[in-house]
């Protein structure tokens, strides 16, 4: 399969007074369909850099970022505001909601810019608060949420528009680690539900676990690239969302219950 996102020899130097801080040196990456990639790496490493040029938030100094056939690298400024806007998400730390909303106004907005309507779009929201166990909060204001709920209408935002590529960047950088695995699960069953490619920032290494592909950064440059294997990743998923999975179990076996017991009592 063509990757979906691809760099070429991506290179991006910030200006500081007279100094110069090479943030990216001669970066290289593909990213495959559906996806879900991890950028890990110490503090300082160029993560967020290349997130951003990956999401075309910053122009490169020098090299390609293609989105599917698209050179995003070359893109105007309004062309690349219209191309963020039909076909990527973003998954901020700081949740960027809007505080006048309500939770499925600031969910329904990514539709605006796609021109559905308002009563069409609070109904999208809704039903995408719902997948993220927010249902109830949908007429809430960010401000009467905790920092778990506002990151989860925050990827309920990314996913309504059905984004073919969202992008976060540390999105559980300010929240505790129960709530961090709790978000990471929805995140990834979003993803896994609608195919989507998924890039995450990530300086805690232990949550790459979730991850089809590792990017380790360091100085600028890309230290390793590692795909998992499915036996590895299904282990650390399982040991990760351990919790979780126990109290999602009980709703499934519905269907096979009843049969059993007919089972037994035409037997006896
Ligand atoms: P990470 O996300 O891995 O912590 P960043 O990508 O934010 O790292 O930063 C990489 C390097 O680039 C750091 O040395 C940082 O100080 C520098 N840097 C990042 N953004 C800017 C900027 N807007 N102006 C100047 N230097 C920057
Ligand atoms: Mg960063």
């Amino acid at each position: 399969m063509a990757p979906i996102i691809r760099v070429e020899h991506l290179r991006k130097v910030y200006r500081v007074g007279h100094e110069k801080v090479v943030a990216l040196n001669d970066v290289d990456l593909a990213i495959e369909p559906g996806e879900v990639c991890c950028i890990v790496g110490p503090s300082g490493s160029g993560k967020s850099t290349l997130l951003n040029q990956l999401a075309g938030l910053e122009k490169p100094t020098k090299g390609h970022v293609y989105i599917g056939k698209h050179d995003i690298s070359t893109m105007t400024e309004n062309e690349l505001a219209k191309f963020r806007q039909e076909h990527l998400g973003f998954i901020f730390q700081s949740y960027n909601l809007l505080p006048s909303m309500t939770a499925a106004e600031n969910v329904a907005l990514p539709l605006m810019f796609k021109g559905v309507g308002r009563k069409e779009r609070i109904r999208l929201a809704t039903l995408e608060l719902k997948k993220m166990g927010l249902g109830k909060r949908a007429n809430h204001r960010p401000t009467e949420m905790s920092g778990g709920q506002q990151q989860r209408v925050g990827i309920a935002r990314a996913f309504v528009a059905k984004p073919k590529v969202i992008f976060a960047d540390e999105p559980t950088g300010n929240l505790d680690s129960q709530t961090t695995r709790q978000v990471l699960y929805r995140m990834l069953q979003m993803a896994k539900e609608n195919g989507t490619t998924f890039v995450m920032v990530t300086h805690e290494r232990e949550l790459s676990a979730v991850a089809d592909r590792v990017v380790t950064i360091m100085d600028g440059k890309v230290e390793s690239n590692v795909l998992m294997d499915a036996q590895t990743k299904a282990a650390a998923q399982a040991e990760m969302f351990k919790d979780i999975l126990e109290q999602e179990v009980p709703a499934e076996p519905k269907t096979t219950r009843p049969l059993k017991s007919e089972k037994k009592s035409e037997k006896q």
